[in-house]
C-alpha cells in the first residue's frame, strides 16, 4: 500500500548542507517508487557552516543502506577511518591524563566483562587496572595509528566512524540526489507564504520563482528559517549546562602517518579537536565567549598548535546550543542544525540528522489510516537529544581541572538533568551500570560501555584508601592475557594509509 499521500508528494527541503543533501538522498531513496518530487533550495550566498568532519558508526549505516561503496565516496571526501576519540587533559587525576572512547564492536564482548569487573572492584577500593584503554582493540588500533578494517578473514565485526571534509560530502552527497531527480534550486528564499491554517504553502526566491510544496523540510542551520522564524516552534537552549557557544578553527597540514582519531583536548575555556583527513588536518577550539574572547581563543588555539607566527587564517564561528520544543510541526520537519545542536565534542549531529531522518520515514510508514504519530516522533526525537547532552554534560561537570574560572564552574554545576543524576548515583553507589540502567529504565543514547569508558576515564573513583577493607575482589583478572589478547587481534589490521589504500 503506497504511504507517500499527497501531503508529502511535493516535498521541499530548505537548506543544501549535510543535513539537507543527506536527507534528499535518503527520502528519495525510500520513497521514490511511490512518485515523490523532491526540490532542494540552496544560497550560494549564505553558504554552509563548513565544519562538521568526524561521524560516528551512524554514517557508515547510512552509506550501507544507499548501497554507496568506501571506494566511491572516501577518496572523494578525502576521508579517513575513525576508531574513536582520545580525551586529553580533561581529568588531572593522577594515570588519568587521557583516556580513548572507543566505538562499541564484537570483539570487544571478549575484554568488556573484565573492564566492567575492574571498574566495579575499583569502585569499591580494590587497587585494580581500571583505565579503559589497555581494554578496547580501537583504543589500541588508535594508538598505533592502525585503520578499523580488518584482513577479510577476520571472524568479528568492527565498528567504525569517519573524518571527512564537509564540504566534500556535500558536493558528493549533491551530485547522486541530482543524478537521480532531486530539482536542485540555487537561490536565497526571501519570504515564506502560510495558508490559512498555518501550514507552508510556498517558498519565494530572490530570483522570484515561488516554489510550491506539500511538506517542507528545514534544513536552513541554526537559523531555523521555516521551523523556528517562520512557525514560532520555541527553541529550549541548553547553555546553562553547556557553556560553549564559539568556536575558532584552522587547519594544518598532515604528517606521513595519518592518525585514525579524533584527538579532544582540554584547554583553557573548552577543547581542542584534531581531526586527520587525508589532505589536511582540521583543528578548532570550541570554546565559551562568557570567559574568552574570540582573540584570546585563536592566540590559545595557535599556541597549542604551534602556529603563532603562521599566517594561516582562521575561522570564528557561533553555536547555538539546544533543541527546538517540536521537530515536526505543521507541514514542516526541522532536520540539522535547525532543529538543534549539542557542542560537536563526541560528533554526534550527523548521527542526529539520520536518526530524525529514518525516524520519520519509518513514522510515516507506519500509519494506517489516521495520521502519522507526530507526538510520538518528537518525544523520540527530544529524548535522543536529551540523553545525548547528559553524556556530554558529564565531561564537564566531572572535571577536575582548577585551571580556570571556567573549569571550575563546570565542575560546580549542580544544573543537571535527573536521568544524569541517577546514572553518575550508580556509579558513585558502586554499582553495576548495566544492570542499574535497564532495571531503572534509563534510556540513553550512550551504552553502558560508553558510560563506563566517560567514568572510568576519568579516573572518577574514590580514593583507595578511604575505602574500609570490605571491598569484594582482588585484581583476578590477569592483565597480561587482556594485553596480549588485543595484541594479536590488532595483527589483522594495517595502518591507517594502507587501509586507505585497498579502498
Ligand atoms: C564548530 C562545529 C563543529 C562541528 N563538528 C561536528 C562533527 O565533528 N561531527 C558532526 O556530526 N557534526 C559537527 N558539527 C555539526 C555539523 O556541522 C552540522 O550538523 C552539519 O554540517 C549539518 O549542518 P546543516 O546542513 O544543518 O546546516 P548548514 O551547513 O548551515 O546548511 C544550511 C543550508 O541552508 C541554506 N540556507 C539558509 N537559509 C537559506 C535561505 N534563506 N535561502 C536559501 N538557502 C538557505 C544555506 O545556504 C545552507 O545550504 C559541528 C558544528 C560546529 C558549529
Amino acid at each position: 500500500m503506497p504511504r507517500v499521500g499527497k501531503e508529502l508528494r511535493r516535498l521541499v527541503i530548505l537548506g543544501g548542507g549535510t543535513a539537507g543533501w543527506i536527507t534528499a538522498n535518503a527520502m528519495l531513496e525510500h520513497w521514490r517508487d511511490q512518485g515523490i518530487e523532491i526540490t532542494l533550495i540552496e544560497s550560494p550566498a549564505i553558504g554552509t557552516v563548513g565544519v562538521g568532519e568526524g561521524s560516528t558508526p551512524r554514517l557508515k549505516l547510512f552509506f550501507d543502506t544507499l548501497g554507496i561503496s568506501e571506494s566511491e565516496w572516501m577518496p572523494r571526501c578525502n576521508a579517513t577511518y575513525k576508531n574513536g576519540i582520545s580525551f586529553v587533559d580533561w581529568s588531572t587525576r593522577p594515570g588519568f591524563a587521557s583516556y580513548f572512547h572507543p566505538f562499541a564492536s564484537q570483539l570487544d564482548q571478549h575484554t568488556i566483562t573484565a573492564f566492567y569487573f575492574n571498574t566495579y572492584a575499583r569502585r569499591r577500593g580494590a587497587d585494580v587496572h581500571a583505565h579503559p584503554d589497555r581494554f578496547f582493540l580501537a583504543a589500541h588500533l588508535s594508538k598505533h595509528r592502525l585503520g578499523p578494517r580488518p584482513n577479510e578473514n577476520f571472524p568479528f565485526v568492527v565498528e567504525y566512524g569517519y573524518h571527512f571534509d564537509a564540504g566534500l560530502v556535500g558536493e558528493f552527497l549533491k551530485e547522486r540526489a541530482v543524478g537521480r531527480g532531486v530539482k536542485h534550486v540555487a537561490a536565497k528564499v526571501v519570504d515564506v507564504n502560510q495558508s490559512s491554517n498555518g501550514d507552508i504553502a510556498s517558498l519565494l526566491t530572490d530570483t522570484g520563482e515561488l516554489i510550491p510544496g506539500d511538506f517542507f523540510v528545514d534544513c536552513s542551520g541554526f537559523r531555523g528559517t521555516l521551523i523556528q522564524e517562520t512557525l514560532n516552534v520555541p527553541f529550549v537552549s541548553f547553555s546553562e549546562n553547556l557553556f560553549n557557544d564559539s568556536a575558532v578553527v584552522l587547519p594544518t597540514e598532515q604528517v606521513d602517518h595519518i592518525g585514525s582519531q579524533t584527538v579532544s583536548t582540554a584547554l583553557k575555556y573548552g577543547w581542542a579537536w584534531e581531526i586527520p583527513l587525508t589532505h589536511r588536518i582540521g583543528n578548532g577550539y570550541v570554546y565559551s565567549s562568557s570567559f574568552c574572547s574570540p582573540d584570546s581563543a585563536e592566540n590559545e588555539l595557535r599556541a597549542h598548535l604551534g602556529l603563532l607566527e603562521s599566517d594561516v587564517e582562521a575561522r570564528h564561528l557561533k553555536m547555538k546550543v539546544g533543541r527546538v520544543e517540536k521537530h515536526w510541526y505543521k507541514n514542516c520537519l526541522a532536520i540539522g542544525l535547525s532543529q538543534g545542536f549539542i557542542e560537536p565534542l563526541e560528533a554526534t549531529a550527523l548521527n542526529l540528522v539520520c536518526n530524525t531522518v529514518y525516524d520519520f520515514i519509518q513514522t510515516v510508514d507506519a500509519r494506517e489510516d489516521t495520521d502519522p504519530d507526530r507526538d510520538g516522533f518528537n518525544t523520540r526525537t527530544n529524548e535522543r537529544f536529551e540523553s545525548i547532552r547528559d553524556y556530554i554534560v558529564a565531561h564537564y561537570i566531572l572535571n577536575s581541572r582548577d585551571d580556570t574560572d571556567y573549569w571550575r564552574e563546570n565542575g560546580r554545576n549542580k544544573r543537571v538533568s535527573e536521568t544524569l543524576q541517577r546514572i553518575l548515583g550508580i556509579w558513585t553507589a558502586g554499582q553495576g551500570l548495566s544492570q542499574e540502567m535497564e532495571r531503572q529504565q534509563i534510556r540513553s543514547s550512550y551504552t553502558p560501555m560508553s558510560w563506563n569508558c566517560l567514568l572510568a576515564g576519568y579516573g572518577h573513583y574514590p580514593d583507595i584508601q578511604s575505602i574500609a577493607n570490605d571491598h569484594p575482589a582482588t585484581d583476578k583478572i590477569d592483565m597480561n592475557e587482556v594485553d596480549e589478547f588485543i595484541r594479536r587481534c590488532s595483527l589483522n589490521f594495517a595502518s591507517q594509509n594502507n587501509a586507505l589504500r585497498f579502498q
